[in-house]
């Protein structure tokens, strides 16, 4: 049987930088992809928005080193994700959401973001053609930004590749063999091989993975729906986010990419728990109504295509990272949300840090994220 250093279960937005930065190090890693290729799971589902404007220590830290590694990965390994740094921006139309964001702006700036309250004509010149009608202003936050989620994935294949990582695609990891509380071996439909440590970083299946190893993991995949436009011309920059709801819809958020054209998508309410990833004939009346009435510049902008995807929820809108008590060569890197596109190449620095130089400097992220916080709050930004 084959052993490695790591075994990575999972190829997406996690598993491939994970890959890179364990790989890089020095170690042996393989990952195993029971889809054809990379990035093939929830990873190109994103509409690729990248921020660290969170309401969390853990998300900020996890997602300014994301950021880092995405600005800088043309200069570095000379291969283009389509970064835009745009921002992000909430613009404001409700009097308890300016309370509620200004609120968090005192905790955003107190870990060093660069955010802040801007007015109504500086979102209208960000913005042109945002309705203007009852608009309170709103955060931005300028060095957020955007990548592809598709060019984000290939660029960590090549680069782990490089790097020795060895990948096994169409191979579902069906079983996992243990003795006492340690992991002995995997089994795929095709092979069964060995590791000193396992990563689950299944994405929407991380769920399975722990069950067969008899953990329960609360990751629970809920549905949402994506969609992109013809290419217009360049006229606004940031990832606009209306916090507001309806009765069929929570937040929504939408930004012009690199090529001009306009991704969007929304959060469903109530939330659509299970697996189904058929598109539905209600996302685009729906969605099409709340951009227009935000944004009526946008009504003759014709739709090219929408998709639907899977978020891996956990009860808080937080991800499980850590290693769990009763599985000592088991790490967890699961339940992403809607987050795990931005989340991916930070933790994977740091998830390699924690394994291969066993740094403590990140204990702050493994409790905040353990598999046994209470789950009783909520993210105000998920
Ligand atoms: C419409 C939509 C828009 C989104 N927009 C954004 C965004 O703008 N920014 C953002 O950060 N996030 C966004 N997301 C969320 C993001 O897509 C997910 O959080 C992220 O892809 C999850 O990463 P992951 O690595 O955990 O899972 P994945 O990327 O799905 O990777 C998990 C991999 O594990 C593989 N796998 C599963 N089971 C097995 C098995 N048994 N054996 C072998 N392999 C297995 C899967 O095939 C998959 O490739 C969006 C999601 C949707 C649906």
């Amino acid at each position: 049987m084959k052993h490695f250093d790591t075994i990575i279960i999972g190829a997406g937005s996690v598993g491939l930088p994970l890959s890179y930065y364990l790989s890089v190090k020095g170690q042996d890693v393989a990952v195993i992809e029971s889809e054809h290729s990379y990035g093939r799971g929830q990873n190109r589902a994103a509409i690729g928005g990248i921020r660290a404007s969170h309401s969390d220590p853990a998300k900020i830290k996890i997602c300014q080193m994301s950021l880092e590694t995405i600005k800088d990965m043309e200069e570095n390994h000379g291969i283009s994700v389509d970064w835009v740094e745009g921002g992000y921006l909430y613009p404001v139309y409700e009097a308890e959401k300016e309370t509620a964001l200004k609120e968090l702006l005192v905790k955003q700036k107190s870990f060093g973001l660069n955010i802040d309250w801007i007015s109504p004509e500086k979102i209208k010149e960000l913005v042109p053609g945002i309705n203007p009608e009852g608009l309170l202003g709103g955060t931005f936050s300028p060095q957020d930004g955007s990548a592809s989620p598709l060019k984000t994935a290939g660029a960590y294949y090549k680069l782990s590749l490089k790097a020795g990582t060895v990948f096994y695609f169409d191979e579902e990891v069906v079983s996992i063999e243990k003795d006492g509380d340690k992991i002995i071996s995997v089994k795929t439909n095709k092979r069964e091989i060995s590791a000193d440590v396992y990563i689950n970083a299944a994405g929407a299946n991380a769920k399975e993975i722990g069950m067969m190893c008899g953990l329960n993991l609360p990751v629970e995949p809920d549905s949402h729906e994506g969609g992109v436009t013809e290419p217009v011309k360049y006229f606004f920059r940031p990832m606009v986010v209306d916090l507001r709801s309806d009765l069929q819809s929570a937040n929504f958020y939408y930004y012009q990419n690199e090529g001009g054209q306009i991704i969007f998508c929304v959060t469903p309410k109530p939330q659509i728990f299970g697996k189904d990833c058929d598109n539905t004939s209600e996302f685009l009346p729906l969605i099409s109504r709340r951009i227009i009435a935000l944004h009526p510049r946008l009504k003759n902008v014709r739709i090219r295509r929408t998709w639907r995807g899977l978020y891996p929820m956990t009860p808080d809108g937080f991800p499980i990272v850590g290693w769990p008590k009763d599985i000592s060569n088991l790490f967890l890197a699961v339940g992403m949300c809607g987050q795990g596109f931005m989340i991916g190449p930070g933790l994977g620095r740091i998830i390699s840090e924690i394994l291969v130089n066993k740094t403590k400097k990140y204990d702050f992220i493994l409790d905040q994220l353990s598999l046994y916080r209470q789950f009783a709050g909520t993210e105000m930004l998920k």
